[in-house]
């Protein structure tokens, strides 16, 4: 084709254009433009390689049309090496941008290895550079002839070459897009997030598999459907006018719910977005199921919930937060109680200042320190923490540091209130010691034994009585301590019984040979030890040293016998002593009437010699009779001026053996007590006899007072006291509290042989001999008891006054053998009286003789002379002596008195008891006692 006509260029230029407007595909625009190509220009071959970078080692031909005779590298389907020829081609394309270069010149020949290989006889050529991809090469070979490329040729070639050029740039542009697309498309696709495309109105124009999955429909389903089909919470309105707002290229995300074609909800997180495609707003929407991680998230709501609920109300447990530097950021109910602080207190507040006492607060500090640096907790443990009050809080206290990403560590302390148990260990040491100490301290021996009867414990008490070293005992068996070899066997028996049958506990009686080789009596109270299980695991024995008592029993038993005896032989006495008082009366009437006889018969006569020995025989017979009368009294009484105190005092020691240990005796002396006269062992015989009765009336345990005092009666008191007799007095008082008495035991308590106790225990004389001692000494005794109230015995003694004891210096002896006063005779033994009458003749005295008392107040009131003396008996069954002596001396006012008994001075008898002092014989007498006695009596100037 001839160029020279710029319409050809034209023509050219408009069939290619219409190649490229019928050609959709842009391989094929560029297939076809090669392909006429051949035809505008004659040339056997136009092609299109790339890459046009002489840098690389090949480049491909891409598209390429020939005539059939010289088919190319395409149609050869081969790879061009870049030879240093196409390299300098492809140099020379690229520095000559714009404008192609054309080689062979005229006349030269191609004679490269390519050139040669297709036949180029020559070649026109030009780089291409589109914008969005490397450089290209455009060119035509004439494989026949040396063409030579004119100028309309060479610039028609260049504007093709720009327009392929454009092409270039179309195809790769659309390549790239293609490739996004296809990119984007299987991402879309493959997500597993719903995707929907929403057009303007709110119509579903595109969605993805996800979609699909997550709504349980086809795809064609769903491009039938709105927006609002799917979304449950808005409508298209809603949602069209939601985007209205939001700016182009925005994202937008927001949660709501899409219903599946099951009408199942789904809860979905969005992500969509506004933009503008082919004019159109469109709207794309990324749809994330979210039910999943709702569902996860309540559950995770839920369980810290549960477990915020548990550590608040947890009541055991004082659960606190804190920071690593010690502010308290967690404080729950438990700790409000245990440490005082309420939450809001605490809270912000640091640890140090809060619940650790000053003294632990350096240790914490430093603890701290160390746990920031290493992230270990504090170590766990019991620690004596602080109370708002200042007071101590025992805890065990577990320590945890907990990490939550995302927030700073924090140290948990959960401490838990062990003040109960510290009280109660407390309150176990406590107890221990108390029994310890017990143990230690007890006046009694403890000791432990195992099964096999070892000593595994003894207390002090317990080797001390056993005469060891606190460790001697330990190990040594039981029957070791045995004061008989011979018992060790039994004893040994005996143990082993109690551990395999167990009997009941009972007491144990053994003797025992101490280190010291002493043997001793011992009590062993015994009992079981077991475990918690109720096992037997040996035998506690509570261990008592009896032999002192052993001994004080036996002793008492000796005392209680000497006493015994002593009522019997005091009663003995008494009856001896009554029957001597007959005897007596009636020796002296022998007696008188033998010296009598003797006046009247002549000492030659043969009777004078049978007088004498009647004489000697009443006498040896008075001497007797004498004898049985001292042994009635036992003694002859040796009153004392005493200090009732020191009596007593010299009597406790024997008193308390005589009464036993379960009697508690308490002896309460009055002070600076008045004396009084008495002979010490009558104080002897009262006290022991009362208080064996106090002894005898306490069954058990009990107590007994020893009291003294001082009392004084006058008439007023006495007035209203029947049987108190006004003076100074000295008591003696015995308490016990006891069983007492009735009414009519107090009656008959003084009674002799009265008892309530059984034969060999009681004889009944203690009381009528104190009664006796009493009345002797001018005192009286007084009882009060009652059933069941315990009984106390009140004796008063008289004081003693000084001067009373003048009166008893003896007379100087006077051998005045008679008189001639007038004497008042009393005597109820008849016999008795008339002797004595005649005795009393035969010294000159006028004698008016009375047989009873009542006689002789008669006497009295009919004498008309005056009466000298009263000579009367002391016990008469009328009125006694003294009684007798008080109504003479009512009517002789200035009558002198003698009594006469056959007792000693100081009878022991309810009537007779005689002021100290006055005149008394004792019967019988002879002639002449009788007549110096009543010399004595009747020369006695009035005191
Ligand atoms: P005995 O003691 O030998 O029985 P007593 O004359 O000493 O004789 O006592 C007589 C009785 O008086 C006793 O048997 C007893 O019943 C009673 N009796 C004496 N003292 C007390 C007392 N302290 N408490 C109770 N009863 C007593
Ligand atoms: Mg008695």
């Amino acid at each position: 084709m001839n160029f020279n006509d710029p319409n050809r260029i034209l023509f050219v230029m408009e069939e290619i254009e219409r190649i490229i407007k019928i050609q959709s595909d842009a391989d094929d625009v560029l297939d076809q433009i090669l392909k006429k190509m051949l035809e505008f220009f004659s040339c056997d071959r136009a092609w299109l390689f790339y890459p046009c970078n002489p840098d690389l080692p090949t480049f491909e031909v891409v598209y390429e049309r020939t005539t059939p005779l010289f088919p190319g590298a395409k149609a050869l389907n081969t790879t061009v090496p870049m030879t240093r020829d196409m390299a300098e081609y492809c140099n020379r394309a690229l520095s000559n941008s714009g404008c192609p270069e054309i080689d062979p010149r005229p006349g030269q020949k191609m004679s490269n290895d390519i050139a040669l290989k297709f036949n180029v006889k020559s070649l026109i050529f030009m780089a291409l550079n589109p914008q969005n991809d490397d450089a290209w090469m455009f060119g035509m070979h004439h494989c026949e002839i040396n063409h030579h490329w004119n100028n309309n040729e060479r610039y028609l070639f260049k504007i093709i070459g720009l327009r392929i050029t454009k092409l270039i740039e179309n195809l790769i542009f659309i390549k790239q897009i293609t490739e996004s697309e296809k990119k984007y498309r299987k991402l879309f696709e493959t997500v597993s997030d719903a995707i929907y495309l929403i057009s303007g109105k709110g119509k579903i124009i595109d969605a993805n598999q996800g979609a699909c999955v997550c709504l349980g429909r086809t795809k064609e389903e769903i491009l039938d459907l709105y927006i609002d089909d799917v979304d449950q919470n808005f409508s298209v309105e809603e949602i069209l006018s939601f985007w209205d707002k939001v700016p182009f290229n925005t994202s937008k995300k927001f949660e709501s719910i899409h219903k599946t074609k099951n009408n199942d909800l789904i809860s979905v997180e969005v992500i969509g977005q506004k933009f503008r495609f082919k004019n159109a707003t469109c709207y794309y929407v990324v749809a994330k199921d979210i039910t999943e991680r709702q569902k996860a998230e309540k559950f995770l709501k839920e369980s810290e919930e549960r477990f915020r609920n548990l550590m608040e109300n947890v009541d055991a447990v004082a659960v606190q937060g804190y920071g690593l530097d010690g502010t308290t950021q967690y404080w729950n109910k438990a700790s409000e109680r245990l440490y005082g602080y309420t939450r809001q207190e605490a809270i912000g507040r640091s640890l140090l200042d809060l619940i650790i006492p000053p003294e632990m607060r350096p240790v914490v500090a430093e603890e701290m320190r160390k746990m920031a640096g290493s992230g270990r907790p504090i170590p766990s443990g019991e620690l004596l923490l602080m109370h708002k009050d200042g007071s101590q809080v025992p805890v065990i206290s577990h320590h945890v540091i907990v990490e939550v990403p995302g927030r700073a560590r924090e140290l948990f302390c959960l401490d838990i209130d062990i003040s109960e148990r510290k009280q109660a260990e407390t309150t176990l040491r406590q107890s221990e010691e108390k029994f310890r100490t017990l143990v230690n301290t007890a006046p009694f021996g403890i000791q432990l034994t195992d099964l096999e009867g070892k000593i595994v414990y003894s207390n002090p008490a317990h080797h001390h009585i056993q005469g060891y070293e606190p460790d001697q005992l330990i190990g040594m068996y039981l029957w070791d301590l045995t004061a008989d070899d011979g018992h060790r066997t039994e004893i040994r028996e005996y143990y082993q019984n109690i551990i395999s049958k167990k009997p009941e506990p009972t007491l144990y009686f053994t003797r025992e040979k101490t280190r010291d080789d002493r043997e001793i009596d011992v009590q062993i109270n015994w009992d079981y030890i077991r475990n918690e299980k109720d096992e037997v695991t040996g035998i506690i024995s509570i261990i008592e040293d009896i032999s002192e008592r052993k001994q004080a029993d036996a002793e008492r038993e000796k005392l209680q016998k000497q006493l015994n005896q002593a009522q019997k032989m005091e009663a003995v006495g008494r009856l001896a002593g009554g029957v001597a008082h007959d005897f007596n009366n009636m020796l002296g009437v022998i007696l008188g009437y033998v010296e009598l006889a003797f006046e009247k018969i002549d000492p030659d006569q043969e009777l004078y010699a049978d007088f004498e020995e009647i004489q000697k025989a009443a006498e040896r017979s008075a001497d007797l009779t004498k004898q049985l009368l001292t042994f009635a009294r036992k003694q002859v009484i040796a009153p004392e001026v005493l200090d009732l105190n020191d009596a007593v005092d010299s009597m406790l020691k024997m008193l308390r053996r005589l009464i036993g240990e379960n009697i508690e005796l308490l002896w309460l002396p009055a002070d600076e007590l008045w004396p009084v006269k008495i002979d010490p062992s009558q104080i002897n015989q009262i006290l022991a006899n009362l208080c064996v009765n106090a002894r005898d009336a306490i069954a058990g345990v009990g107590k007994l007072t020893i009291e003294t005092q001082m009392k004084t009666f006058d008439q007023i008191y006495c007035a209203g006291h029947p049987g108190f007799i006004t003076g100074d007095y000295v008591m003696l008082a015995v308490t016990d509290n006891g069983c007492g008495m009735n009414k009519e035991m107090l009656n008959n308590l003084f009674e002799p042989f009265f008892t309530t106790k059984n034969v060999g225990e009681g004889t009944g004389l203690g009381l009528a001999i104190i009664y006796g001692i009493v009345k002797q000494n001018n005192g009286f005794v007084n009882v009060y008891s009652e059933p069941g109230q315990g009984t106390s015995f009140k004796i008063y003694l008289p004081r003693f006054h000084p001067s009373e004891d003048a009166q008893e210096e003896a007379l100087p002896e006077k051998s005045v053998p008679t008189g001639n006063e007038t004497v008042l005779l009393v005597e109820d033994e008849p016999a008795i009286l008339r002797m004595t009458k005649m005795m009393l003749e035969r010294k000159g005295y006028s004698v008016l003789p009375a047989a009873t008392p009542a006689d002789a107040i008669n006497i009295v009131n009919a004498y008309i002379g005056k009466i000298h003396l009263l000579m009367t008996d002391v016990i008469m069954p009328e009125m006694n002596g003294r009684d007798l002596a008080e109504k003479v001396k009512a009517v002789f006012p200035e009558i002198k008195l003698l009594f006469m008994s056959g007792y000693a001075a100081n009878v022991v008898t309810n009537q007779g008891v005689l002021d100290e002092g006055v005149a008394f014989m004792q019967k019988p007498f002879s002639t002449n006692e009788l007549a110096k006695k009543i010399r004595e009596v009747l020369d006695e100037s009035h005191a």
